[in-house]
């Protein structure tokens, strides 16, 4: 317990000696131990000792840019409890490259840039700074400055070393001394024992190998921390999915209306006419797969599907038989597509664009489409805007892709505040099977929090269409409990669909307490906004206000709402994923792997997204309040939900809860 800065809790002991443990086999962990348990702490404490001892480097991947800023709050925490030796307890917050790139965050055509268009910017902007002749101001102001004022960077990195700044202060500081927090961070980074970064500069190999090479350390000297792990599959699976949409391929064709139509295989098309033929496969398969329209143009079955698989090697099939090519043709003409969209890229970053080509894109996409395994991913037309912009998907349903990047670490955490069940995690990542998983029990007491269920409504489509008194059932309930108690309560729906449709059927005019609605296309500043309206209804002996939000969104997913912030949650039907293409795919890539499609594919993420929804609501030792399940499917979730009580009353219920 060396560096931990607290008075520790019973579990944070336990947690701390079996991180240490792991660490000192070169093993890996996974761990649950729930919201507001201090995970962060532990893991840092426990990892930092042992980096400082061995001569190691932690590398801690968070998936938000406030769960970065809570590391370096903590690390501070730890430096104060050790000032004698203070040095030696530093660390690096660092974001993606559009964040800390100040060219790129003053230009508002860079700032919408890739992290691959702004490295190749940056590459030739620090090119232009190197050469430029003195009294010459060519390249990045902020680059020159670098290199050119030692005395500047002198004084920064001091300056970083006594304050431990988070990325964003970071950023700050060097903006107002013009100089670029990126190169600063470089230098940072091989001196410091703790790098904390965003998971793609793990998971994504050229931004992942950039940063090892700042490091100058082997990947066996370094631990791995995964925090809030629960993210880390299907993050991955969106990293390593392609999509090819209507829209993307409609903008080759105004590239090359604007650069200019080259003729491909010998003359007999061009580019645009290649980009033509395309529109019409991708609108013919959705047609087909989606619309289940027949050759003949008569629709079969109802249309309600939003994707659809698409057979293995249909679209390129479809692109050989129209254009009468062989394979080895269509690879030429893939390669010709990647090779004219770098002179594209090229092109406009001379003009001092961005470096950006569709047609680049579609080369990559189509060669990535040819060549992918398709153990490893479903191929599917998707139909996601009604027609708008359909596309093409190969959609990666192994996250176990990037086991072998983690098996290389001195040893991986990974912890998160709903893991359960951790073999899921461990066999769906690819972990060793003797990796260590452990599931610590909330530290706060049991009393402090009832969770309960009703049996009499659900948001299961086949009874709700068989029952249309349910939905008004539903609709007492949330009315009854807002406008019993005013204690600040959230009410969390399945979906937006959900919330919306519950809003159209005019539920919102029963209750008679100041409402806030989370909107899906909300920006950030707004919904923090809302949440911090909402936050001090509660506060200070106030009315109290109810929140309509979503489970597996912002809010439910990361937010913190101590005491009377929030002392209600109702829960408006079970989370279960959508029953698309995409999730059949999951679920028999899960059956043929493990045996266990439903349970991997189904209970598992939708136990979490539960649990993150009702972790929203203690988050210390007095820290009071109730959750009400409004769904009979919820006692299927017993074994996660280890307290959940069925309530015939649930007013009379929360009554006697808080008189208690
Ligand atoms: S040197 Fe820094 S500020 Fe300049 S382009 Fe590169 S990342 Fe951006």
């Amino acid at each position: 317990m060396d560096l931990f800065p607290y008075e520790p809790r019973k579990n944070q002991i336990a947690i701390i000696k079996t991180i240490k443990n792991t660490l000192a086999a070169k093993g890996n962990i996974v761990f649950e131990s729930g919201t507001g348990s201090g995970k962060t702490i532990c893991a840092l404490a426990a990892t930092l000792e042992f980096a400082i001892k061995n001569n190691k480097k932690i590398i801690y991947a968070t998936r938000t840019n406030a769960q970065q800023r809570q590391v370096i709050v903590e690390l501070r925490e730890i430096r104060k409890k050790t000032k004698d030796d203070k040095d030696r307890i530093f660390g690096v917050g660092i974001q993606g490259r559009s964040n800390m790139c100040l060219l790129a965050r003053n230009d508002p055509d860079f700032a919408k840039g890739t992290s691959e268009e702004l490295s190749k910017i940056c590459a030739n902007e620090k090119k232009k700074a190197r050469s430029s002749k003195s009294g010459k101001d060519e390249g990045c102001i902020y680059f020159r400055n670098f290199i050119e004022d030692k005395n500047k960077i002198g004084s920064a990195l001091d300056w970083m070393r006594q304050n431990l700044p988070t990325a964003e202060e970071s950023i700050e500081y060097c903006e107002k001394k013009k100089i670029c927090p990126y190169e600063l961070n470089k230098l940072l980074v091989r001196e410091t024992p703790l790098v904390v970064v965003p998971y793609i500069y793990v998971f994504e190999s050229a931004i992942r190998n950039t940063l090892f090479d700042w490091l100058s350390v082997s990947k066996e000297e370094m631990i791995l921390i995964v925090d809030e792990a629960h993210n880390l599959p299907d993050y991955i699976r969106d990293l390593f999915s392609l999509q090819l949409s209507m829209w993307m391929i409609k903008s080759c064709v105004m590239e090359v209306e604007k650069y200019g139509d080259p003729s491909m295989v010998d003359g007999k098309f061009s580019v645009s006419g290649f980009c033509k033929l395309l529109i019409d496969i991708v609108g013919d398969l959705r047609d087909t797969y989606v619309y289940n329209i027949l050759e003949n143009g008569i629709r079969r079955g109802s249309p309600k599907k939003s994707d659809a698989f698409i057979p293995s090697h249909e679209f390129e099939t479809e692109i050989l038989s129209r254009l009468g090519i062989t394979s080895k043709k269509l690879h030429d003409i893939i390669g010709d597509l990647i090779a004219y969209g770098e002179k594209i890229q090229e092109y406009r970053q001379k003009k001092g664009k961005l470096p950006r080509s569709y047609l680049h894109k579609l080369g990559l996409f189509l060669e990535f489409w040819t060549n992918l395994d398709d153990a490893q991913y479903s191929k599917l037309v998707v139909d996601a805007a009604q027609g708008k912009n359909p596309r093409i998907e190969s959609y990666c349903l192994d996250p176990s892709i990037v086991s072998d990047v983690i098996k290389k670490f001195h040893s991986s955490i990974h912890m998160s505040g709903t893991l359960e069940p951790l073999e899921e995690y461990r066999d769906s990542m690819g972990l060793p099977k003797d990796t260590v998983l452990v599931s610590y029990p909330s530290p706060f007491p049991k009393e402090n929090r009832k969770i309960l269920f009703v049996r009499d409504v659900t948001t299961k489509y086949d009874e709700i269409i068989k029952d249309k008194k349910i939905i008004q059932r539903m609709q007492g309930h949330v009315s009854g409990i807002c406008n019993t108690f005013s204690k600040n309560t959230m009410v969390f729906f399945p979906s937006f669909n959900t919330l919306s449709m519950f809003q159209r059927n005019g539920s919102f005019d029963d209750i008679k307490r100041c409402l806030y609605v989370e909107e899906q296309k909300m920006s950030q500043s707004a919904l923090m906004d809302l949440v911090s309206e909402f936050k001090s209804c509660g506060q200070h002996g106030g009315e109290g206000a109810a929140l309509f939000s979503v489970m597996g969104g912002r809010i439910s997913e990361g937010m913190d709402f101590p005491a009377e912030q929030l002392e209600i949650v109702l829960i408006v039907g079970i989370p279960y994923p959508k029953p698309t293409a995409r999730q059949r795919g999951l679920q028999r890539y899960y059956d043929l792997k493990f045996r266990k499609g439903w349970e991997y594919a189904v209970e598992a993420p939708t136990a979490r997204k539960l649990l993150q929804s009702i972790g929203r609501l203690i988050r210390d030792e007095n820290d009071k309040g109730v959750v009400i399940i409004l769904d009979r499917r919820a006692r299927r979730f017993k074994k996660y939900i280890r307290d959940l009580e069925e309530s015939k009353d649930p007013i009379k219920d929360v009554e006697n809860f808080i008189d208690e």
